[in-house]
């Protein structure tokens, strides 16, 4: 992989921080959805929290090939910190707000993000709504100098947590994406209550949350982007975040293969090291062929975007390719640890959990590959 001499810097410096501020808390932590919030506090300060945003809004300035290579570095050690630090405040909330906000509301918000002084929630998803956001069922309606909400979000990561929620609304309900608006809301809104999703699969040091808006008035100043904005909104937004989900899942198959690799150099079967074995060898060839044709598929996503042109069809490419490839990566790194890959106390059995999250968020796999098709064919199959 070429680096620059800068995104090399960032790399190095996101891998320490992983190994030396996360890793040693992982397991004890692992379902603590507090975890998060505190790094969250420590990435700040270690100036690795603001991603590719404008320095005047406290941003860190970086370029998007340095943003992936922070979630590659952080999502190898804990996919749920990434999920709520990086993926959730910077690419879903972060961009929604610098891309389409006012002034105003860029220098009202997006520094205390950046500082983790406030914590982010990204609301599009609902009971009854996923791969079809436009169809959603939460309606917003204005009444003088504000809007009322009412309807509920599903799937929220950060949602019980956060201080701020953009939360995708119908302002006219049947007019699909011309209806759909963005709002930024207080987390402490009167109407608005909110419950943690237990007994998620993985993922669990992440918090996901159902919201429930009751009459929920919104001030009309945290309207984001024009009424009928909100799916482009949402849409620019979810682009970022597949591009650090694509880094993450790498981050969980470079994991899986350090794992195996050095697993097999110790374990003895058959009077040898496993690693001798003609098929480890197939497993852990598989797994860092995965690895590097991920990495690179995520870097062009990032160079892509970089280079402000067309991105869409690099990223959804990375994201379904890198996810798929870190479910694969972390099942065959349970194989090949035999029993002990079962247990808790090595790494690769909670890869696998989390690396099925990922390929569900920010659009399934088969929504990334239904959009690829529309980039290629011209031509919607849904
Ligand atoms: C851990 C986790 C965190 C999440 N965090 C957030 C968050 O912060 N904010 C948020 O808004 N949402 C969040 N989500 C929700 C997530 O984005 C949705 O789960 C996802 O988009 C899929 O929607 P759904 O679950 O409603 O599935 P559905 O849309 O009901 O899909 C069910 C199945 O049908 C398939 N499918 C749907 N349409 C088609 C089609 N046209 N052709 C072929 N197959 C199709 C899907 O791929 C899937 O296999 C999160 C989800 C998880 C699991």
């Amino acid at each position: 992989m070429q680096l620059t001499e800068a995104q090399r810097i960032v790399y190095d410096t996101a891998k320490r921080f992983a190994a030396k501020e996360i890793k040693p808390h992982v397991r004890e932590r692992r379902d603590d959805p507090q975890f998060p919030i505190d790094i969250m506090r420590k990435l700040a300060d270690s100036g690795l929290l603001g991603g590719t945003f404008p320095e005047e809004y406290g941003g860190g300035g970086i370029d998007n090939v340095s943003y992936v290579l922070i979630c590659e570095a952080i999502g190898a050690v804990s996919p749920s910190v990434f999920t709520a630090a990086l993926t959730v405040q910077l690419s879903l909330v972060g961009t929604a707000i610098e891309r389409f906000g006012t002034d105003d509301q860029k220098q009202t918000f997006l520094p205390e993000l950046f500082a983790a002084k406030r914590v982010g929630a990204f609301a599009l998803s609902e009971p009854n709504v996923g791969s079809d956001p436009a169809a959603g069922e939460l309606t917003a309606r204005k009444n003088g100098d504000h809007w009322t909400l009412n309807g509920s979000k599903f799937w929220i990561s950060n949602g019980s947590l956060a201080d701020w929620i953009v939360v995708f609304a119908q302002t006219e309900p049947g007019k699909r994406h011309k209806g759909m608006a963005t709002f930024l809301v207080d987390g402490d809104s009167a109407g608005l209550e909110r419950q943690p999703i237990p007994d998620k699969l993985g993922l669990n040091a992440s918090d996901t949350a159902a919201l429930f808006f009751d009459n929920v008035e919104v001030p009309s100043d945290r309207l984001i982007g024009d009424v009928g904005a909100g799916f482009e909104i949402a849409q620019t937004s979810l682009e970022s975040g597949r591009t650090s989900t694509a880094a993450c899942a790498v981050g969980i198959i470079q994991a899986c293969l350090d794992a195996c690799i050095t697993y097999a150099q110790q374990r003895e079967q058959w009077g040898k090291p496993i690693a001798a074995h003609q098929l480890i060898q197939e497993m852990v060839a598989e797994m860092a062929t995965d690895c590097e044709a991920a990495r690179l598929l995520t870097i062009e996503a990032a160079r892509a975007r970089d280079e402000g042109g067309p991105a869409t069809k690099n990223v959804v490419m990375a994201k379904h390719f890198a996810t798929e490839a870190a479910v694969r990566a972390a099942r065959n790194a349970i194989s090949l640890h035999g029993g002990v890959g079962y247990l808790g106390e090595y790494p690769v059995e909670g890869l696998l959990r989390d690396a099925i999250g990922l390929s569900l968020y920010e659009g399934t796999t088969q929504i990334q590959k239904l959009i690829l098709g529309r980039e290629l064919l011209g031509v919607s199959a849904f």
